[in-house]
């Protein structure tokens, strides 16, 4: 159920500070990962959530999304597409950028990920300002895809990531 889930993952992160610079609480969920049991109940828990049949492919942001989203895939019989950095993707692609603290990033999806009409489900591992899903969202739409959801594990919600892609729907196993 939702709350056991939620006691889950608070069991299996770790709060690093000042990772990857100064000021940052970085939330480190490799335990999660690396815990057999956990990590099958949070991949059954997202896809009890959503329900089996609500998507028809699982989209997942480098690189933690990854994970979740090739097991959530896998154990759902549909296919997974992953979203990447600048520049790691071989053919033509959509891109989009979004502002960080320090700069900009670009996120990439292939042009052909998706054939038109696609329900996608969307993972990450943490949800913080929000800048990184808006991104990817926007791309798999601009592919051909329909969003069926998004989720994360951790939602930071002081950073308010929910309240810049509203009125898109977030399901966050555990809010902090
Ligand atoms: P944002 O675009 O600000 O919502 O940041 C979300 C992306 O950055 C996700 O892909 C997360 O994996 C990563 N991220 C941001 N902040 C943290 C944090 N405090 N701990 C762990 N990962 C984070």
């Amino acid at each position: 159920s939702g709350p056991e889930v939620a006691q889950l993952v608070a069991s299996r992160v770790l709060d690093v500070p000042d990772f990857p610079q100064p000021g940052v609480m970085f939330k480190d969920l490799m335990p999660l990962f690396a815990d057999g049991d956990v990590f099958r109940q949070v991949i059954d828990g997202i896809i009890a959530y959503h329900g089996r049949d609500s998507f028809d492919a699982v989209a997942g942001i480098e690189a933690r999304g990854f994970v979740l989203a090739a097991a959530i895939a896998y154990a759902s019989g549909v296919g997974v597409v992953p979203v990447r950095k600048a520049g790691k993707l071989p053919r033509a692609t959509h891109a989009a950028s979004y502002a960080l603290e320090y700069g900009e990033a670009t996120l990439e999806v292939h042009q052909d990920a998706f054939t038109a009409g696609r329900r996608v489900l969307v993972v990450d591992d943490v949800l913080a300002t929000g800048g990184t899903a808006e991104a990817t969202l926007d791309l798999v739409e601009r592919a051909g895809g329909t969003v069926a959801g998004f989720t994360v594990l951790l939602e930071l919600g002081f950073l308010k990531g929910r309240e810049r892609l509203a009125p898109r729907p977030i399901h966050a196993l555990l809010t902090v």
